[in-house]
């Protein structure tokens, strides 16, 4: 995605209508959903007060599917109908879900191509279908609160989400016919919920340890856009991997181990341990000690038993080994940014795991800073998200965070030498119309390619291109003579069209592009960086190139201009002196050498006055009626128009 979508099609906003967008994050193994009241973003609860959502989906025979708590209980009883951490089957192929499968209880179809596809009481349903109860769920928990339905949502992805993985969540988000306005990455949502986006400029790393995952990102925020410099982590660690270790402290401590179902622990029972080891867990993060009582019998008659005191000295020691891998990962990663500790401004705490105190402890140490904690961890990620989406639905037009809704990228037009003719710039608000005039760039042109290209840099071959198009119909003139108009128009869904309208016989061409296709946000941060880092040489090639084109027009024109009266007006000499200085001109225009080709323009220039005020006698569009246009001319890309 790129360009926003801030209103729904064809319906642009009024100004004082209150509008109503949601934030969502998507989790692995948690969704929550945030809104923004009376200014402040708050995490909408579910009827028994849980914010968390557990991305969990139960497919029964009868009825409609079952999301979040309901369902992750029916995952011990209906393994193969309980689908859980769907998000990493987001997007990918079979190939990389296999390992997923040989472990996992699903049953997938055989489908060799695209995403896998699992096999439920309900049918077949993809990743996607999944995802979208998930999103349902939140979308009515948000219809609640809000007792309207949602214009839009932002929804979080990882920032090393691929665009195949962004697509497929967007495509889930379209099933139940929610409008995104927007994917942004967790890393940068959690940044944006600490309002870190109107904060100096720095680098920020955000560690994100969640339920089963582990990511670590490192932004820069640069003109109150973040760019992210480099994602790592681990896609399996997490507070599971911290569960399991617990689970088996107390399997030890449990003296009959055949009752509870020996080696191959009973399914119920295994359920039950993990659960009071989350849950011993989770209380560790506020108290240095647990009292433990742990009596179960599931219906297979396996029990466990045990009662004791669970240290967090003893858990510390546990998950030691855990956190260390997180902060080589952090050690790889800044690696990859080619950031030095000292330069990070601020580190941002994301994820329930990062409740652990001795998570807090080494990253502190680790990166010789306190740690970002008072927004909730696991909510933080939703927060950034429901703030964003308050603006991009337009709720807060005096806002100075972030410009989204506005060109990521400027649009504009290939001209002679492969130069682009910015027509709409960066940063301008949307909706948005502008036009500029061009001109052929040879005598009797009738035909004019348009190449309508995104981004920042000065040459087409550093930008994208977004269409091509034809204006044919050009009467024949001489070169400049003719005025084209182009005109771009951005809609507020960043739709754009783009017309070409010759203005003496307004014989036009048009097009419409979605300039947004296919490109990221993170795309958009990198194009907008490399011209950046580019300017200054752009700056050097715009006016190298422009020079060169200007060189090639005085030496056609020259030319032409010699072959049609050159021996009637001019000596044998001067002819030999005018040719002279173009075989010089043309020789130079094929090198870089701006200067060079300045010079010997200027002088040619000086040496054909006098030729030229002698032609000015002769009708020069009698020269022209009837000659040829051959394919190249036609085929000649516009030309500034040069104020006269
Ligand atoms: P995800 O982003 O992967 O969906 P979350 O950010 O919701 O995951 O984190 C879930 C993990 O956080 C679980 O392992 C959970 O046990 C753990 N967690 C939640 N609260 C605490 C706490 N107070 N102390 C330690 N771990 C916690
Ligand atoms: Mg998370």
């Amino acid at each position: 995605m790129s360009l926003m979508q801030i209103a729904e099609p064809g319906q642009s906003q009024k100004p004082h209508q209150k509008k109503f967008a949601a934030g969502i994050d998507l989790g692995t193994t948690h969704s929550l959903v945030a809104i923004v009241r009376s200014g402040e973003a708050i995490v909408l609860a579910d009827h028994t007060e849980q914010k968390l959502l557990p991305s969990v989906v139960h497919y029964p025979l009868v009825g409609a599917p079952i999301v979040g708590k309901a369902a992750y209980d029916m995952a011990v009883s209906d393994p193969q109908n309980t689908i859980a951490s769907v998000k990493r089957m987001m997007g990918r192929g079979i190939e990389d879900v296999t390992h997923l499968g040989a472990q996992s209880p699903y049953r997938f179809t055989d489908k060799r191509d695209g995403m896998p596809e699992l096999i439920t009481n309900q049918g077949i349903v993809s990743p996607v279908q999944v995802s979208a109860e998930i999103l349902r769920c939140l979308s009515c928990r948000s219809k609640q609160a809000l007792g309207a339905e949602l214009d839009g949502v932002v929804i979080t992805v990882p920032a090393y989400f691929d665009d195949a993985q962004r697509q497929a969540t967007r495509d889930a988000a379209k099933i139940v016919g929610l409008n995104v306005l927007r994917l942004i990455n967790e890393p940068t949502a959690a940044a944006l919920a600490y309002g870190l986006d109107s904060a100096k400029e720095q680098v920020i790393a955000i560690f994100d340890l969640g339920g089963g995952t582990f990511d670590i990102s490192i932004l820069r925020l640069h003109k109150g856009i973040f760019e992210v410099l480099a994602t790592g982590g681990d896609s399996a660690l997490g507070g599971d991997d911290f569960d399991r270790e617990v689970a088996s402290w107390l399997l030890a401590r449990c003296h009959d181990r055949k009752s509870s179902g020996g080696d191959n622990l009973d399914p119920q029972v295994q359920r039950y341990l993990f659960n009071q080891a989350r849950s011993i867990k989770e209380q560790l993060s506020s108290v240095d000690s647990v009292q433990v009582e742990l009596d179960f019998t599931a219906k297979s008659n396996a029990s466990i038993k045990w009662s004791g005191t669970f240290l967090r000295t003893d858990f510390e020691s546990m998950i030691s080994g855990f956190v260390k891998r997180t902060l080589m990962s952090c050690r790889r990663t800044l690696k990859d940014a080619e950031i030095d500790i000292e330069e990070i401004g601020e580190v941002i705490m994301v994820g329930g795991s990062t409740r652990v105190p001795l998570v807090r402890e080494k990253v502190a140490e680790y990166f010789q800073c306190e740690p970002m904690v008072s927004i909730n961890p696991d909510e933080v990620v939703a927060i950034g998200a429901a703030l964003q989406a308050d603006i991009l639905i337009g709720n807060r037009p005096d806002s100075e965070m972030l410009l989204l809704d506005v060109l990521p990228l400027s649009l504009g037009i290939e001209t002679m030498g492969g130069l682009v003719e910015k027509i709409i710039p960066r940063n301008t608000p949307i909706p948005v119309s502008r036009a500029q005039d061009f001109t052929t760039y040879q005598d009797g042109q009738t035909a004019m390619k348009l190449h309508v290209v995104q981004g920042d840099r000065e040459l087409v071959a550093d930008c994208r291109s977004l269409a091509e198009f034809k204006l044919s119909g050009i009467p024949a003139m001489v070169a400049g003579a003719a005025h084209i108009r182009v005109t771009f128009q951005v809609d507020a869904d960043g739709l754009l069209s783009v017309t070409a309208m010759e203005q003496s016989t307004e014989v036009e061409s048009h097009i419409v592009v979605k300039p947004s296709y296919g490109l990221t946000d993170d795309d958009i941060i990198s194009m907008i960086n490399d011209s950046m880092q580019h300017a200054e040489d752009d700056v050097h090639q715009r006016r190298l190139k422009e020079q060169q084109v200007e060189a090639k027009r005085l030496i056609e024109a020259t030319r032409a201009a010699l072959a049609d009266n050159g021996s009637d007006l001019l000596t044998e000499a001067e002819q030999g002196a005018l040719n002279d200085a173009l075989a010089e001109l043309e020789l130079t225009r094929l090198k870089d050498d701006y200067l060079a080709i300045k010079n010997q323009l200027d002088e040619l220039n000086k040496q054909s006055e006098f030729f030229a005020s002698k032609r000015m006698n002769i009708s020069i569009n009698e020269a022209l009626v009837g000659s040829t246009i051959d394919e190249l001319a036609a085929s000649s890309r516009p030309t500034r128009q040069t104020q006269d």
